[in-house]
Order: structure tokens, then C-alpha cells, then sequence
């Protein structure tokens, strides 16, 4: 483990002109309170806001991510984007496997996993998102969840492929309703011996679901936790200043 790493998951929010204020606030205040060396901090815009964020971020130490990507290279897939054209645009990461992606637009693991390919074709990071629903928690189901979706990638990964794993409990997502520090301890010490069972040691594990400037920092503080995936946070830069700074304090 190097940084922490705070990603901003922008989803579907801001236009070019509020996607570049944004960034440019976010920027600033990163490199003012010299938080840049102590954290990775990945903004991820809508697409067609790429550009714009990108040009704000150029030359400065915040890296641009993506929210998703098709699994095929290039042909006739309307509406959908490659990660070559994420990749030309100046991207360095890509979510893949949202919680929002796996039940609005069922995206099932094959999926997923032809997508990682795709990514790691083109040399970008994949965020593999994984978690499991209140229903599967509350049977018990959620180790099974978990390694079920985890089974899948980590037979693709390899020692040389960059990746990095983000527990989301589906029903913490945009919720209110962050999980425990013990229920993330938990998940991250079950995901963290997993993940190195299966020759991962290098796959950093965030956590997200409704973090907040307000239990950032208690987070930041359990075991096996290297970064967060921010959601409605990120959308305000100095509630998310205040996450990428305990993460830095960690
Ligand atoms: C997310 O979008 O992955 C997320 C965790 O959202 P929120 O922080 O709003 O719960």
C-alpha cells in the first residue's frame, strides 16, 4: 500500500461549465494544503465532461477516471464507449461493476469481467465495485456475494495487472446509511485475506457508501481500508477536501 487513494464518483451530475469549476477548486485545494503527496485522488465526470476536467487537471496531481466502459473495442455499439476512446481523452481509471450498473442496466459478472479485459487491454486501472444488497446481507449471503463476484476477477488478474477493488454494500449507496466500522472491518479483513489467497497482495480495497467529511476519518482508521470511492460527497469540494484530508491524517 502507497497513498491512499479518494475517488470522486461524479455520476450523473454537473454540466462542462460546473464540471470544470469543480475541478478546479478541488485542484487547487489539493495542492494548497499539500495533500497531493499524501493522497491519490481520482475525479471520475460524466463522460462528455472528461475533456473539460481533464484540461482543468493537466499537469497537476489529481488523475481522471471514468464511471464505466463497453466491453468491446470499437463497432456498432450506439451509445456506448470504448476504453481506447477513455484512454485518448486522458483517463487512467475506470469503474467498472457499479452497484447502479449491476441492477439499473443488469450488468451481470461475465459482463464485467469482459469489460476488466478490455481495460486492461488498453492499460488503464480498473475500480471493481463490489458489494452485496440488504436482502443477501440479511440471509447471510454476504460472503458468498462477495466472493462469488470476486472469483471471477481475480482468476483474470496477475501480478502484472493493475487493479483496485472498492467494497460498496449496495444498500449504502446514495443511502445516508454508511456501513459500520465493524461491518467494514469485517467485510475489508474477509476481502483483504481473499484477495491475497488468491495472489492480489498488490489490489488496494477502498470503501464506499455514503461516506461523509463527518465519519471520514473513522473510516480512514480501520484496518485494510486504503481509500474511498465517494459519491454525493465528491460533488462539493470542500466536503470532499475534507474526506481526501483524513485520508491523508490516516
Ligand atoms: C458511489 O457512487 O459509489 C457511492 C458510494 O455513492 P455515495 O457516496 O453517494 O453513497
Amino acid at each position: 500500500m502507497t497513498t491512499p487513494i479518494v475517488v470522486g464518483n461524479w455520476k450523473m451530475n454537473t454540466t462542462a461549465d460546473q464540471a470544470r469549476q469543480l475541478a478546479e477548486q478541488i485542484c487547487s485545494q489539493v495542492t494548497e494544503r499539500a495533500l497531493d503527496t499524501r493522497t491519490t485522488v481520482v475525479l471520475c465526470p460524466p463522460f462528455v465532461n472528461l475533456s473539460a476536467v481533464g484540461e482543468v487537471i493537466e499537469d497537476r496531481p489529481i488523475a481522471l477516471g471514468a464511471q464505466n466502459c463497453w466491453s468491446e473495442p470499437y463497432g456498432a455499439f450506439t451509445g456506448e464507449i470504448s476504453a481506447a476512446m477513455l484512454r485518448a481523452v486522458g483517463c487512467r481509471y475506470v469503474i467498472v461493476g457499479h452497484s447502479e450498473r449491476r441492477t439499473i442496466f443488469r450488468e451481470d459478472d461475465q459482463l464485467i469481467v469482459r469489460k476488466l479485459e478490455r481495460v486492461w487491454e488498453e492499460k488503464l486501472v480498473p475500480i471493481l465495485c463490489i458489494g452485496e444488497t440488504l436482502a443477501e446481507r440479511q440471509l447471510h449471503q454476504t460472503w458468498d456475494v462477495l466472493s462469488r463476484q470476486l472469483a471471477l476477477v481475480s482468476a483474470h488478474s496477475s501480478r502484472t495487472r493493475a487493479w483496485i477493488c472498492a467494497y460498496e454494500p449496495v444498500w449504502a449507496i446514495g443511502t445516508g446509511i454508511a456501513a459500520t466500522a465493524e461491518e467494514i472491518e469485517q467485510a475489508h479483513a474477509y476481502l483483504r485475506s481473499f484477495l491475497d489467497a488468491h495472489g492480489c497482495h498488490h489490489v488496494p480495497l477502498l470503501y464506499g457508501g455514503s461516506v461523509t467529511e463527518e465519519n471520514a476519518a473513522s473510516i480512514a482508521a480501520i484496518a485494510h481500508v486504503d481509500g474511498v470511492l465517494v459519491g454525493g460527497a465528491s460533488l462539493v469540494a470542500e466536503r470532499f477536501l475534507r474526506i481526501i484530508q483524513a485520508q491523508a491524517n490516516a
